[in-house]
């Protein structure tokens, strides 16, 4: 699932080329599920859930915006940090700021109970964007939101098998924290529910600045 992006800046959750892709043997952990070979107690989040790996190294290389970093879209999703910035995301009596893709007929009541693995954003970044991508007004919604709970992670499934060894298994799904499956997903990204949704008008609010 792609950052928002805008051209001259790299968002604060894109990875770049310089943070390799750490690669770790993974095997059964005690407890079902997966682990890794050589695992430290920084690989899990406070759920039990195993992170995937990536060198931390913001700035070297060269972005690679269609990739979220695993650790800054947590901090980012965790603290409600503007998914563009990095500084704290926009708040006022209504809520939390968040930009997102307007899906507004999938059903009644439409963005609440909505899952989200896109992190908030902060007022000048949101206008920033609209200004530098005019195209983002059509297809995307400005919502306040009052209620947002980490509730899940996306993130590749694996599977025990005949080989002695957990292996991949299927698409990258959301998986929600307390599952069985929770013990089998390699996390990529935190997942939010959001509720207590407000449409609001960026422009105005922008106005109001
Ligand atoms: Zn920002």
């Amino acid at each position: 699932m792609k950052a928002l992006a805008r051209p001259d800046v790299v968002p604060f959750i894109a990875a770049w080329s310089g943070e390799q892709q750490l690669d770790r043997t993974v095997v059964y952990s005690g407890h079902g599920g997966i682990a890794y070979a050589d695992e430290t107690p920084e690989d899990r989040d406070q759920y039990g859930v195993l992170w995937n790996g990536r060198a931390m190294a913001r700035g070297t290389g060269r972005p690679l915006y269609g990739n979220v970093h695993p650790m800054r879209q947590r901090m980012a999703m965790q603290h409600l940090l503007c998914q563009v910035c990095g500084d704290p995301a926009g708040r006022d009596r209504l809520g939390v700021l968040w930009l997102i893709e307007d899906n507004r007929h999938d059903w009644k009541g439409w963005p609440n109970d909505l899952l989200t693995t896109h992190p908030p954003v902060c007022l000048p970044c949101a206008g920033k964007a609209v200004e530098m991508c005019p195209h983002l007004v059509d297809s995307y919604v400005a919502v306040r939101v009052r209620e947002s709970d980490v509730c899940a992670v996306y993130g590749r499934m694996w599977s025990s098998s005949a080989l002695g060894r957990p292996v991949k298994a299927g698409n990258a799904d959301v998986v929600a924290f307390g599952t069985l499956a929770a013990r089998w997903v390699l996390a990529g990204q935190l997942v939010r529910s959001l509720n207590g949704c407000t449409f609001v008008d960026l422009q105005r609010e922008l106005a109001r600045r």
